[in-house]
């Protein structure tokens, strides 16, 4: 299978999440979820949770040379060398030229940057409605992916629970965040001729299709 080195790009609620798992399973790369890596680390109360845990709760951005550390870091590992699938990073244009960097020094290149476009009444809907498994990450929807358990995981039967950050007050600075902070960054890429619009809207799997179309003959 070819390899493929990606990053996912898209306000909150665009599907980043849902989309990367099944880009991993189907590329068999690693995923890189900042957000995942960051709550996890609020929740085993890390130096890393204990500086982020305020930036999360606030909806605001952790600090660059934090999260540029983690994933420089990350990249290294060996479930990366087959390509990364990148899922809440780059998020400032600082974080983007970092990475640039980064992967030069490491001799690869990006194949591609996928944005995922969704109109504000969906990113609403979508962050209200979001219930995330405790123990194994899986993502649900309280209306359009319920998870057949109730309140319990289909996949591990963790319990499911909802994002702090998913509350009404802190999706507004959320998003933005995202408008000022992060939607820069889809002209940068496509000033380089690595971005790709999807459309975000519609079923999960037709999504992913219009994503593996976006990357054809990527890694080839
Ligand atoms: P969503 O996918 O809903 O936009 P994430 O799970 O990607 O949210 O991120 C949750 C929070 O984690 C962000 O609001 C921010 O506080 C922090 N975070 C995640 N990725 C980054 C990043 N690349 N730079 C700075 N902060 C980040
Ligand atoms: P992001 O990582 O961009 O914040 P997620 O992948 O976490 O977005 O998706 C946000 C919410 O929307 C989750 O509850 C997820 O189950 C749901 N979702 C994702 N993709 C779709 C889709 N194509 N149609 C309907 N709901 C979706
Ligand atoms: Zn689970």
């Amino acid at each position: 299978m070819a390899s493929v080195r990606v990053v996912l790009l898209g306000p909150p609620g665009a599907g980043k999440g849902t989309q990367a798992k099944l880009l991993r399973e189907q590329f068999d790369t690693c995923q890189i979820s900042t957000g995942d890596i960051l709550r996890k680390a609020v929740v085993d109360k890390t130096p890393l949770g204990q500086e982020a845990a305020a930036y999360l709760n606030r909806g605001e951005l952790v600090p660059d040379s934090v999260i540029v550390n983690l994933v420089g870091e990350r990249l290294k590992e060996k479930d990366c060398e087959n390509g990364f699938v990148l899922d809440g990073f780059p998020r400032t244009i600082a974080q983007a030229e970092s990475l640039e960097r980064i992967l030069k020094t490491m001799g690869i290149r990006l194949d591609g940057v996928l944005s995922m476009q969704i109109p504000h009444d969906v990113i609403v809907d979508r962050l209200a409605g979001r219930r995330s498994c405790k123990n194994c990450g899986a993502l649900y929807h309280r209306v359009f992916d319920p998870s057949t358990r109730g309140g319990a995981c289909d996949q591990c039967g963790g319990e499911l629970y909802q994002r702090d950050d998913d509350r009404e007050e802190t999706i507004n600075t959320r998003l933005n965040v995202y408008e000022t902070q992060t939607a820069p960054l889809v002209n940068y890429y496509g000033q380089r001729g690595k971005l790709s619009e999807i459309d975000g809207v519609g079923k999960v799997d037709d999504v992913h299709r219009r994503i593996i179309q976006a990357l054809g003959g990527v890694g080839n």
